[in-house]
């Protein structure tokens, strides 16, 4: 679901969101996770859907965005950015 050009998706305990508007194509996301993060068409990160990386991968997946785009929460607490 997009929404107010946040993109957030839940899989279980995992919500991540991507703020569409501050990514800036970077794409390390996609090599910290890539079977999570993918570019769209408009080259902004997407989580992809089927089987996601490990927390642990998706988490610095978010740590390594220069801009901050991933949030990443778990059982609905915010992880990162704490
Ligand atoms: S690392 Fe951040 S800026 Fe780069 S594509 Fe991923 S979300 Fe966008």
């Amino acid at each position: 679901m997009i929404k107010n050009n946040v993109q957030i998706v839940k899989k279980e305990d995992i919500e991540i969101r991507i703020l569409r508007e501050k990514c800036i194509s970077a794409a390390t996301c996609i090599v910290y996770a890539p079977s999570t993060f993918d570019l769209d068409k408009e080259n902004i990160a997407v989580v992809k859907s089927g089987e996601w990386d490990r927390l642990e991968k998706i988490i610095a997946a978010a740590q390594s965005c220069p801009v901050i785009a991933i949030e990443v929460y778990v059982k609905g607490k915010k992880i990162y950015p704490s």
